[in-house]
Parts: C-alpha cells; sequence; structure tokens
C-alpha cells in the first residue's frame, strides 16, 4: 500500500484531540467524541465476534439515531462496507437492491424491524441484526434467528479492529435516490469524504464550534457527509430524526446551530413556520450558514431569505461527487443570487457541448473531475465507462458558467422538454409560479404532443385556503415567459411527489392527473 493515502481514524483522533467535546445530540442524549468513539469500538468488537470483516457488505436499514452514527463508525474500524438502505423504499425494491449489492447481512434498528423481517422472507439466507441502544450503550442481536449471538458466518479467526484509513478504500456503496429511473450502487470512498471535508472547510470556513443540524436522511449522502466531516473537523452534529419545521426553527433559536443542510421545501416550510411566529422572522446570529442543495433553488426563496438576512449558501453536488461539489461562498450570496457558486478546491468543472468545451453562458452537460469524484458504479463496468471517460464525470445535469466561472444549474438533461426545437427547463417554469403567493409547491413536466414534439404542463399544490384557479395561474406565468415555455396545462392538485430528502420526483407527476383529461 502506498503510505501517502493512509491516515489515522477520524474519529479515534477527534477523540484524543477533543474527548469532552460533544460529537453528536439526538433524541436528548448527548455524546461526547470520547463517548461515541467507545460506542463504534464496543459495537465493532460486536461486529467482529460475528464475522465482520473487511469487505464486507452490510446493509442497514435505520432511522437518522444513534445506533447508526454507531454502526457507520463500527464499519470503518472493521473496513466492512457500508450500505445504507432508504426508507421510503418497498421490501420489493430493498430486496432488488439487497441482491445487487450482495450484502452479507442485513441490520436495523428496533423501529424497522417489521420491514426488516419482511425482507427476510424474501431473502431467507440473510442474517439479521437488531442494532438497540438500552442506553447508554448499542447492542446488537439476531433479529430471527434464536441462536445467540448473532453471526454472519462461521468465524474462523476474529478480524482486527483498525486504527487507520485507507483513502482508496470504499466506505460505503450508496443506491442513487433514484428520481430518474434505475438505481445504480455508486461508490464512494474515504478520500472523496476527506476530499470533501477540506473542499468545504476552505470554502464555508472552518471554526472549532461550528454545530451542524442534520435533520434530512442519513441514508443519503448529504446527511452522510455531515457525520464524515463532524470527525475529520472534530465538530458537533445535533440529528433529527424526522424534519419538523417548528422542532428545527426552535432548536436554531436555542442551541447555537452554525450550520444547517437544507433543500428548498425544507427551508420554504421553515419561513412559513417562522412566520407563525413573528412575520419576516429571522434566526441568531450564530447561523452562519444554511446549505441550500439537492435541486434548483427558487429564486422569490432566495430574494425572501435575503430580505430576512438569512445566509443562504447554495450548493451543487450528487452521491457521485459525496455531496457538496460546487458552493457559493458566503460572500458572494447577494452579488450571485441564484449560482451554485464556484467549484469547491479539490474538484475540477468543466460544462461539455457534443463534446466541446462551452462557451461562457452556453449551456451544456456539468462533468467533474478530482479526488472527491466517485470511481465509479459497483460492478457495473458499462455504467461506469458511460458516465466517467478520461475521469471525467457526466453528471446529466445542465448547466452554465458566466463570465466569472460561477456556476448556474438549469436542470437535469432527462428532464429537458424539447417543444418546437426549443430547450425548456422545468426549473425555470416551476421558479415562475413558485413566485406567485398563492403557489406552494410547483413541478412541470413535458407531455408527448404531435405537433410540437412535447409541450410542458404544469401540476400546482395552493396555498392553504387559497382560491386561485388555474386560469389566473396560467395568465400570470404568460406575463413572465415566454410564450412557448408557458404550460399548455395546468392543474391544481395535493402536495406534490417527493423523495426521501424532499426532492421533487417530476417522473410522477403524471399520476396525479385527474383521470378525465389524458
Ligand atoms: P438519481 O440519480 O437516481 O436520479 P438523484 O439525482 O436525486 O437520483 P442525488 O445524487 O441524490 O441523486 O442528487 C443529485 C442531483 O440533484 C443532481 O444531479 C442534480 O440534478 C440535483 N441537484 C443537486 N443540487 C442542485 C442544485 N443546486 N441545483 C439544481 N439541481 C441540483
Amino acid at each position: 500500500t502506498d503510505s501517502s493515502t493512509i491516515l489515522s481514524n477520524w474519529l479515534a483522533r477527534s477523540a484524543e484531540n477533543r474527548p469532552q467535546h460533544l460529537a453528536i445530540a439526538c433524541n436528548g442524549l448527548r455524546w461526547t467524541f470520547s463517548e461515541l468513539d467507545r460506542q463504534a469500538t464496543l459495537l465493532a468488537e460486536k461486529f467482529a465476534l460475528a464475522g465482520i470483516g473487511a469487505q464486507s457488505r452490510i446493509a442497514v436499514l435505520t432511522g437518522s439515531g444513534l445506533p447508526y452514527v454507531a454502526c457507520v463508525h463500527a464499519l470503518m474500524r472493521l473496513k466492512a462496507i457500508l450500505v445504507p438502505l432508504n426508507l421510503r423504499l418497498t421490501a420489493q425494491e430493498l430486496s432488488w437492491q439487497l441482491r445487487d449489492v450482495q450484502a452479507i447481512a442485513l441490520l436495523s434498528d428496533l423501529a424497522h424491524q417489521d420491514l426488516a423481517r419482511q425482507l427476510a422472507q424474501l431473502l431467507p439466507d440473510l442474517p439479521l441484526g437488531l442494532l438497540h441502544h438500552p442506553s447508554p450503550e448499542v447492542g446488537l442481536t439476531p433479529l430471527v434467528d434464536q441462536q445467540l449471538p448473532f453471526s454472519v458466518r462461521p468465524v474462523q479467526s476474529v478480524a482486527p479492529l483498525n486504527w487507520t484509513i485507507n483513502l482508496a478504500d470504499t466506505q460505503a456503496i450508496m443506491y442513487t435516490s433514484g428520481t430518474t429511473g434505475t438505481p445504480k450502487g455508486v461508490v464512494l470512498t474515504y478520500g472523496m469524504h476527506w476530499w470533501n471535508a477540506v473542499g468545504s472547510a476552505l470554502n464555508l470556513g472552518h471554526q472549532l464550534d461550528d454545530i451542524w443540524l442534520a435533520c434530512m436522511p442519513l441514508f443519503h449522502v448529504g446527511g452522510l457527509s455531515i457525520l464524515m466531516r463532524s470527525v475529520i473537523n472534530g465538530i458537533s452534529v445535533i440529528l433529527q430524526e424526522k424534519f419538523e419545521p417548528a422542532v428545527v426553527n426552535q432548536t436554531l433559536i436555542d442551541e447555537k446551530v452554525t450550520i444547517i443542510s437544507v433543500v428548498a421545501i425544507m427551508l420554504q416550510r421553515m419561513l412559513a413556520e417562522l412566520d407563525t411566529r413573528e412575520p419576516g422572522g429571522r434566526y441568531p446570529e450564530a447561523l452562519r450558514c444554511v446549505l441550500l442543495g439537492g435541486g434548483p433553488a427558487p429564486r422569490p426563496l432566495l430574494e425572501d431569505c435575503a430580505s430576512r438576512k438569512i445566509p443562504v449558501v447554495q450548493t451543487y453536488g450528487l452521491t457521485e461527487s459525496a455531496s457538496q461539489a460546487v458552493t457559493l461562498a458566503p460572500g458572494d450570496a447577494l452579488r450571485k443570487l441564484g449560482s451554485a457558486g464556484r467549484p469547491l478546491l479539490p474538484v475540477q468543472l468543466s460544462i461539455r457541448n457534443e463534446g466541446q468545451v462551452a462557451a461562457p453562458n452556453e449551456p451544456g452537460i456539468i462533468c467533474l473531475k478530482g479526488p472527491g469524484i466517485t470511481p465509479g458504479y459497483d460492478h457495473r463496468p458499462e455504467a461506469t465507462a458511460q458516465a466517467i471517460v478520461d475521469g471525467w464525470l457526466s453528471t446529466g445535469d445542465i448547466g452554465y458558467l458566466d463570465e466569472e466561472g460561477y456556476l448556474y444549474v438549469l436542470d437535469r438533461r432527462s428532464d429537458l422538454i424539447i417543444s418546437g426545437g426549443e430547450n425548456i427547463y422545468p426549473a425555470e417554469i416551476e421558479a415562475a409560479l413558485l413566485a406567485h403567493p398563492d403557489v406552494q409547491e410547483a413541478g412541470v413536466c413535458g407531455q408527448a404532443d404531435t405537433r410540437w414534439g412535447q409541450i410542458p404542463i404544469a401540476f400546482v399544490h395552493l396555498q392553504a385556503q387559497s382560491v386561485a384557479t388555474a386560469e389566473q395561474l396560467l395568465a400570470y406565468t404568460e406575463q413572465r415567459l415566454a410564450r412557448y415555455k408557458v404550460p399548455r396545462a395546468l392543474y391544481i392538485v395535493g402536495p406534490l411527489p417527493r423523495n426521501a430528502s424532499g426532492k421533487l420526483l417530476r417522473r410522477e407527476l403524471n399520476k396525479l392527473r385527474p383521470p378525465s383529461s389524458s
């Protein structure tokens, strides 16, 4: 092995450097780095006795709680590979993933043991373990098989615990959330987390008393990367299992939180809740960064935040880049409203149009390269070769760089609507609709059309008590959008389909259409 890629275990180092500093707070429990380190070691010892070792692929089906956090670090001590499962998926979808990734065990927490048992019926050979924590400790027991203790295979020799991290090793395999269809297992290496944490700290600034509020699922990369940054930078995390705007707001006010990661819909709901306390309300000054990513940021939302002096920082990233790849520096937030910013230092960015590097302001496919980008998809050499050419990952997103090299993300290539030869970005129409005060959520997709090829149609979820009509909203967009972008139909519907992290699922919008309209 190349010694230049070996680091000390991040958590163990933080436990040495700041043993009494808060590592993680969740559900009224507070673990210092020393305590988290102790819990991870205890759990790793139990894992080792069960036969888990280097390269073991362990699927984990839990909520965002302390058992999951201890488990992430325990697996790192054994060089085992974490496969976090998305709690929103059905048993069928999960069993497909478990087979695809060839997991050798499935661990769940108390709240998800029923789903785990269902999976055991679909995959009878898969050992099931229960992560529980009768405080003060996280334990591991078998879930269905009554023979104690939990084991994944006959243990010849118990794997040793490791106190180093090889940046080239795989830490996790994470299936993309599937907003565009076929899931693939993205390989996440330690090096990706390392460079992401370094790039993020260089951009946002690293402060020893930072407290990061995590209220999005830990089975997505946006959540997992917060846990990694916490142990790399030695900073505290407050973990909330569910996103509740009132609870999040109260925590921001009470706990001196300095950074929070959100997607747009979460921030909208937080502001609405803040308004019920005091119209136009603000957050304490300790909050230095509201990291907004995961999807297009509607301009009215950014403007609302600017007027309240809420320090929103837009970011662009994906599972394949271990979260943030491009981020707006806090000082640029107002000057470059709507931009996702500049690539983080470890990331190279290029916009390509039919293989050629695009000119400033010319839209093309966003391509990324660097040590923070995935080496590829698990056991899918063809998909990997298609996505990554000469080290450049083609993200499938369309965007452009302005003259100063700031990225503006337009939309996903696969959601682009081409109507009569014109490119229409659904995000632009959605943003126009969201600017209307009666619109709570807006989603736009293409519909096949014999004359134009495709035409845009819109789905709107109104604010409570609003009586706005589809005609009024269409008239509103006509004043703001070129004619070919104005939706040909607009349906007023209930809440829009979203994934676990609150991202709009555009390909499911069509299901909301009233039957008579097709
Ligand atoms: P799948 O790849 O299975 O369709 P997914 O795209 O939701 O799922 P993620 O890796 O979780 O997978 O999300 C990354 C995507 O989110 C990006 O490719 C991009 O389309 C979108 N995205 C992230 N940040 C932004 C942003 N600032 N502006 C616009 N879109 C964004």
